[in-house]
C-alpha cells in the first residue's frame, strides 16, 4: 500500500504541478495581452488590422477611434463598409486590394479625407502578414494625420519660389518654368524670354519714399499678368527688374504684340494714396530660335537686349541681336582693364587752360581724364567715361579726380580755379557732397575755386533729388557750370530751376560759329541770356583766331581750345596729340 500510496503521491504531485503551470501561463498570457493591447492602443498612429479574406477588422486602436469618431465596439467585428465613412472606405479598400495583390509589400498612399477631425490627410501604410496558421493573413493600416506637416512644407515651398513682397513667383520658379518652356517646344513653337526694367523706380523711391515704391511694385505684380497669357509667368528677380516666359510662340511678332501690350499697360499711371506716379519700363526680348539655346543664354539674351532697350531712350522694346553679345563682351573687357586702370595708376589728369576776354589771361583749367593703358596706348574719356557710368566704377573715378584735381590746384596761382567733370550718375551717390567736402578740406583748397561741370542730364533724371544736392554743393561754396550747353534738351526751364555759375556753350557751335547761321543764332541768344541772367559764358573748342574773334564780339566772357592751350599733363608738360 506504501507502493500503491507513494506512486498515487507521485501522480496526485504531478497533476498538481501541471494545473499550477497552466494557472501561471495562463496569467502571463492575460498580462502579456493586456500589455500588447496597451502598446497598440498608444501608438500615436491609426491602427486597424483586417482580415484578408472576410475584410472583418480584428482590432481598431485609440486614434483610430478618435480619427473615425466612433467606437471600438462599433469598428471591431465589422467590415469598413460597415462601419467608416465612403471615402475613407474607399481608400482602405484601395490599398488592401494593392497590398494583397503585391504579396505583402509594404505599401504606402496620401489621401485627403472626411474625418471626426474635419477634413485631414492620411498617410497609409499598408502590410500583409500571417499569423502561425499559414492559411490565414491579415492586413495591417496604419494611417498618421500628415495635413500640418503638408501645410507646412507647401509654405516652405511657396516661399522658396516666391518673392515675399509682391507674391510673385521669384527667380527660381522662373527658372523652373524656362526649363519647361523650352523642353516643350516644337517645329513650330518656341519660347521667349522678356526682361523688364523699370525706368525711373529709383526717382519714386527718393521722391515719395520706400513704401511708394514698394506698393507700386505690388500694383505692378497686379496689373502686368492682365497682359499675359495664362500660360505665361512673371517672376520678380530683384528690384524693379521683372521676367517673363512666354511658352508656345507662334511667331516674333506675337512677342512684339505682347511687349507693346505691357509697355503700354504700365504706362497707365498708378495711383498710390493720393498720388499720381507715373512710370514706364524698358523691355528687353530673346526667342529661342536654336535648338541648343539654353535657360541661362536665354535670360543674358533677353538682359543684353534691355541694355539695347534702355539705351534707346527707355519706355521701348528690344529683339537681341548677335551683335549685342560682341558689344557685351567688349565692354566687360573694358571694365575689367579699368578695374585694373584704377588700382594700377593708369588714369591720370591733363588740365587744359581757360582765358578770360583779355584771350592771354588764364582764369583757370579744366581738368580731363586720360587713361594710359599698358597695351593699348592712351584711351580717351568718351571711350571708357560711359562704361565707367554703366558699371558704377564712376564713382572711384569720380572720387579720384575729385582730390587730385584739388591738390594739383594749390600749385597753381591763387586766382585759377579748377573745373572738374561730374557724371549725372554720380548723383545717384548719396556721398557726393561729403566727397566733394573731404576733397577741398584734404587740399585746402577755398571752396570758390573749385567749378563742378554738369550737364543738362543731371536735371533731366531724378531731377528733385538732384536739385537738392546741387543746392547743398552750392552751399558749400564750389561754383557749379552748366557744360555742353545747347545740345541736347537746352531746356531754359533748367537755367531758372537752378542757378549756375557759368554756361559753357557747346563746341559744336564754337566751330559752325563762321558757317552756320543757326550755330550763330544759338551763341547769340545764349549769351543774351546770360547776360541777363548775370551768367558768364565759356566757348569751349576755340581752334582758329577767327573763331575767337567772332565769339568775343558775341559776347563770350571765356574761352577754352586748342587756340589758347591743349589739355596737358603737369608732370610731362607734352601736349594731347589728337
Ligand atoms: P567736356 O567736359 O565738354 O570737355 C571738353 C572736351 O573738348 C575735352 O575732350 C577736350 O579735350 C576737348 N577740347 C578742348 N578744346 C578743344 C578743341 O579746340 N577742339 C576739339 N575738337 N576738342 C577740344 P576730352 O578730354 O576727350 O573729354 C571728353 C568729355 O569726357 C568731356 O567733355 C567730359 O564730359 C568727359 N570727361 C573728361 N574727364 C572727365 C572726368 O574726370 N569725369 C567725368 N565725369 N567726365 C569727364
Ligand atoms: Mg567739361
Ligand atoms: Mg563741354
Amino acid at each position: 500500500s506504501c507502493l500503491v500510496g507513494s506512486e498515487m503521491c507521485i501522480r496526485d504531485r504531478q497533476v498538481l504541478r501541471a494545473k499550477e503551470l497552466a494557472e501561471h501561463y495562463n496569467t502571463e498570457l492575460t498580462s502579456l495581452s493586456s500589455f500588447l493591447d496597451a502598446v497598440v492602443s498608444h501608438i500615436p498612429s491609426c491602427v486597424l488590422v483586417q482580415d484578408a479574406v472576410s475584410r472583418t477588422i480584428l482590432l481598431a486602436n485609440r486614434q483610430a477611434e478618435a480619427t473615425f469618431g466612433a467606437d471600438r465596439a462599433d469598428i471591431v467585428g465589422k467590415t469598413a463598409q460597415q462601419c467608416l465613412p465612403a471615402a475613407v472606405c474607399e481608400f482602405f479598400d484601395r490599398l488592401t486590394n494593392e497590398a494583397l495583390r503585391s504579396d505583402g509589400a509594404l505599401r504606402e498612399a496620401e489621401e485627403e479625407l472626411a474625418t471626426a477631425r474635419g477634413t485631414r490627410t492620411l498617410r497609409t501604410k499598408t502590410l500583409v502578414f500571417h499569423s502561425n496558421d499559414p492559411r490565414s493573413r491579415y492586413v495591417l493600416l496604419i494611417s498618421d494625420d500628415v495635413t500640418d506637416e503638408n501645410a507646412a512644407h507647401a509654405q516652405v515651398r511657396y516661399m522658396a519660389h516666391h518673392d515675399t513682397l509682391t507674391g510673385m513667383p521669384n527667380r527660381r520658379l522662373f527658372r523652373e518654368q524656362l526649363l519647361k518652356a523650352l523642353n516643350s517646344r516644337s517645329a513650330d513653337r518656341t519660347a521667349a524670354v522678356l526682361c523688364l526694367d523699370l525706368d525711373n523706380f529709383k526717382s519714386v523711391n527718393d521722391t515719395l519714399g520706400h513704401p511708394y515704391g514698394d506698393e507700386l511694385l505690388r500694383l505692378l505684380a497686379k496689373r502686368l499678368p492682365k497682359s499675359l497669357r495664362e500660360q505665361d509667368t512673371l517672376a520678380r528677380l530683384g528690384g524693379d527688374e521683372f521676367a517673363i516666359v512666354l511658352p508656345n510662340i507662334g511667331q516674333q511678332e506675337d512677342v512684339r504684340r505682347m511687349a507693346e501690350r505691357l509697355l503700354e499697360t504700365v504706362r497707365q499711371p498708378f495711383e498710390i494714396d493720393g498720388h499720381t506716379v507715373p512710370i514706364s519700363v524698358s523691355i528687353g526680348i530673346a526667342l529661342a530660335d536654336t535648338p541648343d539655346c539654353s535657360a541661362d543664354h536665354l535670360l543674358r539674351y533677353a538682359d543684353m537686349a534691355l541694355y539695347e532697350a534702355k539705351r534707346n531712350g527707355r519706355n521701348c522694346l528690344a529683339f537681341f541681336k548677335p551683335e549685342m553679345e560682341t558689344a557685351a563682351l567688349k565692354r566687360h573687357e573694358v571694365e575689367m582693364d579699368l578695374r585694373q586702370a584704377i588700382m594700377g595708376q593708369q588714369l591720370q589728369l591733363h588740365y587744359q587752360p581757360i582765358m578770360d576776354v583779355s584771350h592771354v589771361r588764364v582764369v583757370g583749367r579744366e581738368a580731363l581724364m586720360r587713361w594710359q593703358h599698358p597695351v593699348k596706348g592712351l584711351i580717351m574719356p568718351n571711350d571708357f567715361i560711359p562704361i565707367a557710368e554703366e558699371t558704377g566704377l564712376i564713382h572711384e573715378l569720380g572720387a579720384f579726380t575729385l582730390h587730385e584735381a584739388c591738390a594739383e590746384a594749390m600749385r597753381w596761382d591763387d586766382h585759377e580755379t579748377v573745373a572738374v567733370n561730374l557724371s549725372a550718375s554720380q548723383f545717384t551717390n548719396s556721398a557726393l557732397v561729403s566727397l566733394v567736402e573731404s576733397a577741398l578740406s584734404k587740399s585746402g583748397l577755398p571752396a570758390w575755386r573749385l567749378e563742378l561741370e554738369i550737364t543738362e542730364s543731371v536735371l533731366l533724371a531724378n531731377s528733385a533729388a538732384n536739385l537738392n544736392t546741387l543746392n547743398q554743393l552750392k552751399e558749400l561754396g564750389v561754383k557749379v557750370a552748366l557744360d555742353d550747353f545747347g545740345t541736347g534738351y537746352s531746356s531754359l526751364g533748367y537755367l531758372r530751376s537752378f542757378e549756375f555759375d557759368k554756361i559753357k556753350i557747346d563746341k559744336s557751335f564754337t566751330q559752325d560759329v563762321e558757317s552756320s547761321k543757326e550755330a550763330l543764332a544759338i551763341i547769340r541768344a545764349i549769351n543774351g541770356i546770360g547776360r541777363s541772367l548775370d551768367i558768364p559764358t565759356t566757348a569751349e573748342g576755340v581752334e582758329t583766331a577767327a573763331q575767337l574773334d567772332r565769339l568775343t564780339e558775341e559776347g563770350c566772357s571765356h574761352f577754352q581750345g586748342y587756340l589758347l592751350g591743349r589739355p596737358v599733363s603737369h608732370e610731362t608738360p607734352i601736349e594731347d596729340a589728337e
